[in-house]
């Protein structure tokens, strides 16, 4: 197997890229996951959530069946009122209450489009309509239910019915009226607009997948919906409609069933408001509700990758102001031709160093190293050439060398070395080494060209403290090696 390029990794690891990079992955990280978990949470809980959302909307329907009918139980008391008066031989109190009701009626108020009372008969004796007094309504299933055997004591609720004389769809809801030793001597029927009844249902629900109905508990007629109740008025009922079976087993519950027409899955909540023979109910078709989930989910992500993909927008622009900076200081630091410290950040970084190994009393080496007869390199072969072998000696220099040791072009073709926690004996012998490695190696690849070097070794503790004592006194042991012939290493003499 390969090994991995090791000077590659390196470049990776110290590259400008990689902190805003990996800031950039651990956002997204977190980020997806937190999407995720929360997709994942909402998907376990989006049934639930259909139900909370068709709990409310049957709470509003309830709400207005409620409030309708406090209006028309009102109109029903006062055609009681009436009655008592009309017993008691108050016809002018009659008479007032009479005009009250075609006031409340007339405008419209509460969707209630008329009121009277038949008599025993099923004859109109009274209403609010032009002409009811010469109808006979016996044969209507709301008469009937009051006045047939087995007879309804309370309020009956009609299904919904075209008027006769207004022609308009009206449900009536109807009790009985009785004498005052409590004998029901007639009929009072208040009628009520499905469509005025099904425009207050519809509040808090979302889009054509949502509905909320009304039924008769008795048959399943539907009385009201929330939105195109007019299309559907007059359809037979559903006896055993799934909300109307449910709401005779418990006045409140949810529900999820098919729906009989086109075999959609609905899930709903149903209530029955308190006294009314009445269920309302929210359906709520699954396919189209989680369709909206998913379509939310998608936006969720499209959202967070949208994120990610600006946060990689930063990410990179950071990392390019990063490799700027970095690019600066290198410039600012380095020689342009040899890559190695120049003399001013040497300076600055052998301080720090020389400041700890003085604290710490670990010992430090000092190399200075300077090219035999360059001079002559350049005049024989050209400057360029010259270049070439100054670039090729301190690649050779930094390989000898460890990493955290510092070299530097100290000037010209000399280059300064410093060496952290390194003795004297070990200094000689690595500047040994370095010097067999320069004569070895061929620097600026001209064959018959042989660069050799002098090199002057000082150390701490030995020779004294401090980058400008070590450098006085390994150049005066450079200066000795050159005059003693070159291509030698020459150490410091003791203190
Ligand atoms: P010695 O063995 O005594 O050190 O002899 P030398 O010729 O190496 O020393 P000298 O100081 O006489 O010459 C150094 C030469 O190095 C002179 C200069 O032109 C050359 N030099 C200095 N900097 C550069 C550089 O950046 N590129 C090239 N090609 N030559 C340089
Ligand atoms: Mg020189
Ligand atoms: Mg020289």
């Amino acid at each position: 197997m390969a090994e991995p390029d090791a000077p590659a990794v390196r470049r990776l690891l110290s590259s400008a890229f990689l902190p805003p990079l990996l800031l950039w992955a651990l956002f997204c990280a977190a980020l997806g996951g937190g999407v995720a978990l929360h997709l994942h949470h909402a998907s376990g809980a989006a049934t639930e959530g259909i139900y909370e959302r068709a709990e409310a909307a049957a709470a509003v329907a309830e709400h207005t069946l409620l409030r309708a009918f406090e209006a028309v139980q009102s109109v029903h008391d006062l055609l009681q009122l009436r009655q008592n008066l009309l017993e008691a031989d108050e016809a002018p109190g009659a008479h007032a209450i009479q005009a009250h009701i075609a006031n409340l009626v007339g405008n419209d108020r509460f969707g209630i489009i008329q009121a009277g009372v038949v008599d025993r008969r099923g004859v109109g004796v009274w209403g609010t309509a032009s002409g009811i007094a010469a109808l006979s309504l016996a044969d209507r299933e709301h008469f009937r239910a009051h006045m047939a055997e087995g007879a309804t004591a309370g309020l009956f609720v009609s299904q919904p019915l075209l008027g006769r004389t207004t022609n308009r769809w009206g449900i009536q809801t109807s009790r009985p009226v009785r004498d005052l030793w409590g004998r029901v001597v007639g009929v009072g029927v208040v009628s009520l607009d499905p469509v005025a009844l099904s425009r207050g249902l519809g509040r808090g629900l979302n889009g054509t997948a949502q509905a909320t109905i009304v039924r008769r508990l008795a048959d399943g007629a539907m009385l009201a919906r929330s939105s195109g109740i007019e299309a559907r008025l007059g359809e037979p009922g559903v006896p055993d409609h799934p909300a109307v079976a449910a709401a005779r087993r418990a006045p409140t519950g949810r529900l999820a069933h098919r729906a009989t027409g086109d075999g959609r899955e609905i899930i709903g909540v149903y209530r029955v408001p308190e006294g009314l023979p009445l269920v309302a109910s929210a359906a709520f078709t699954l396919a189209e509700e989680r369709a909206a989930f998913r379509r939310a989910a998608a936006a969720t992500a499209v959202a967070a990758l949208a994120l990610m993909a600006l946060a990689l927008q930063i990410a990179l622009s950071s990392a390019r102001g990063r490799r700027l900076r970095q690019l600066l200081q290198t410039e600012a630091e380095r020689d342009p031709l040899t890559g190695l410290l120049n003399r001013r950040a040497l300076r600055a970084r052998a301080e720090r160093l020389f400041a700890k190994s003085t604290a710490s009393g670990r010992p430090v080496a000092l190399l200075l190293l300077d090219l035999d007869h360059f001079k002559s390199i350049n005049d024989t072969h050209g400057h360029a050439a010259g270049d070439a072998v100054l670039r090729g000696v301190a690649e050779v220099l930094v390989r000898e060398i460890r990493r955290d040791d510092l070299a530097c072009r100290w000037g010209g073709e000399e280059m300064l070395a410093v060496l952290r926690d390194c003795d004297l004996r070990r200094a000689e012998a690595l500047a040994a080494a370095l010097r067999a490695a320069i004569k070895e190696a061929c620097p600026g690849d001209i064959p018959e060209l042989r660069v050799t070097a002098s090199i002057g070794v000082a150390a701490f503790p030995e020779h004294g403290a401090g980058l400008d004592e070590l450098t006085k006194r390994a150049d005066a042991a450079l200066y000795a090696a050159k005059r003693s012939g070159r291509d030698r290493v020459v150490c410091a003499l003791a203190a």
